[in-house]
């Protein structure tokens, strides 16, 4: 038994003016031909997953490429080609009895709407008709052509993303499911709704856990295989943007398509559990200021890097500053231009610095601040969880600058946070501090659940949580939240 065994993933994000380039992925993990086995067996990623059941199964394994490039605007257009023909050539050397790929499903490219199933079309091209599987983030955007590309569809379970590495496992497993015969059957329904992140975890969130609940428990029904749910990340604006379900099942019996619209009456029934609730800088400070219990935790959301957007917004310090309230404040920011200014001068120098908004210069000028440079950091850091796990990564070359009371990690390079790993590569502890922003819908409420008070911050920007804020120009009316009716609205 030969199986083909890759990956290609990137969060897209429609309202960010930043771009991936090759970096984003080398920043992460980009490994090709032998090094897919060699670097990724006994890691934590959906191929090191898959690797662990086929090594198992003692199935002879051809490496494509496996690589993760983050989050951002787009994919330039020559790396995405670079990419994907890199993934499909080992393809023509030699037939394969099936093939699983791990890909995220929202990837942003230009000159395409969907750049994953632009890939499986080259995919199905060069194989024909085997059984292909797979996985995605459960912020992909599943369509009609998807499901008819692929043999079988499972997404993360978990919001955080904790479990990349069983969603490896639950994709091979179906592989070898479909290779020992038995014909695999998919069920589709999605919604005109979009969930802002930041209400969709599976653990936080009381009304995604009911529906991860329900899911769980099909997966129990004989027959049913896999039942998924997929929130396409709201802010890669699609015309047919939706959440919805797909079931694997290989029982011809079960009528699958009657329990997908089960979940998705339940899904609607929910929706308003979904809008978040937001504070402004001025409230989360008035509220918290003077208490003794530390850090405050605020989320300046808008600029998440793992949700596309440019990681180099300073609209959230900017207020924090003009309250002017002598607290200690931590935060980071996205500057090649200021790290390489700070790279001129020695330790402990003080400069004049015109700091972040440059990609995302919509909201407001680059803050000016009089700081001294406290360190200098390579920008090398390992994740310690989620869809990264175990990958060492890299903000490149990285700068501590301290002005007053703020401490800012300016960096070279934007960076998905899962945790703190950045903060503390860099010798920073969030603890020692009164105030810390992170850029983060989702994760953090997981990562500092220890802090007295987390606030998720109502400020413009590309992952806006406000997703009326947005400025929806592609995405079919209606759909919720922007519209809202007692029957679902449905996409095709
Ligand atoms: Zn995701």
């Amino acid at each position: 038994m030969r199986v083909a065994v890759g990956a290609l993933l990137f969060e897209g994000n429609s309202f960010s003016l930043s771009r991936a380039g090759i970096e984003a992925f080398e920043n992460n993990y980009l490994e090709r031909g032998q090094d897919v086995l060699s670097k990724l067996r006994g890691g934590g990623v959906e191929v090191s997953g898959a690797l662990s059941v086929f090594d198992k199964a003692e199935a002879e394994i051809v490496p494509l490429i496996a690589s993760h490039g983050g989050c951002g605007g787009a994919v330039r257009r020559r790396v995405f080609e670079q990419l994907r023909d890199e993934l499909v050539a080992p393809l023509a050397h030699g037939p394969v009895d099936g093939i699983y790929l791990a890909l995220h499903g929202a990837m942003a490219c230009e000159e395409t709407d969907h750049p994953e199933v632009e890939l499986l079309r080259m995919v199905r091209a060069a194989v024909g008709d085997i059984p292909i599987v797979v996985s995605l983030d459960l912020h992909g955007n599943v369509t009609p052509d998807l499901v008819d590309l692929c043999t079988a569809i499972v997404c993360y379970q978990q919001y955080p993303h904790d479990d990349a590495f069983e969603t490896g496992i639950r994709g091979a497993r179906l592989l070898l499911h479909a290779l020992a015969g038995h014909p695999l059957r998919m069920a589709y329904r999605k919604l005109a709704m979009l969930i802002s992140p930041t209400t969709g975890g599976t653990r936080l969130s009381p009304a995604m856990r009911a529906i991860y609940r329900e899911c769980r428990a099909l997966e129990g029904v004989p027959g049913v295989l896999a039942a998924s749910y997929f929130m396409l990340t709201p802010w890669l604006e699609r015309r047919d943007g939706g959440s919805g379900f797909v079931l694997v099942v290989d029982d011809p019996a079960i009528d699958a398509g009657a329990l997908a619209d089960a979940l998705i009456a339940k899904l609607w029934a929910a929706r308003h559990a979904f809008v978040p609730k937001l504070t402004t800088v001025e409230a989360a400070i008035a509220e918290t200021i003077g208490a003794e219990a530390k850090p405050i935790i605020l989320s300046e959301m808008s600029d998440a890097v793992g949700a596309g957007a440019g990681g180099d917004s300073v609209y959230a310090v900017r207020q924090f500053l003009a309250l002017d309230t002598g607290a200690a404040l931590l935060a980071q920011v996205v500057d090649p231009e200021v790290v390489a200014q700070a790279a001129q001068s020695p330790l402990g120098a003080e400069l004049t610095v015109a700091v972040g908004n440059k990609i995302e210069n919509r909201y407001g000028p680059p803050i000016v601040l009089k700081a001294r440079v406290m360190r200098f950091f390579d920008g090398a850091f390992t994740y310690s969880g989620g869809l990264m796990s175990g990958v060492r990564a890299s903000i490149g070359s990285s700068v501590v600058l301290q002005a007053g009371k703020l401490t800012l990690l300016v960096s070279t390079y934007p960076s998905y946070e899962y945790a703190d790993e950045q903060y503390r590569a860099a010798g920073l502890d969030p603890r020692q501090f009164e105030f810390v922003l992170v850029k983060n819908p989702m994760n953090f409420q997981q990562t500092y659940a220890w802090a007295p008070k987390l606030f998720a911050l109502d400020t413009p920007g590309a992952a806006a949580a406000d997703l009326a804020r947005l400025d929806w120009t592609l995405c079919e009316r209606p759909f919720f939240p922007l519209d809202d009716g007692p029957q679902p609205y449905m996409r095709p």
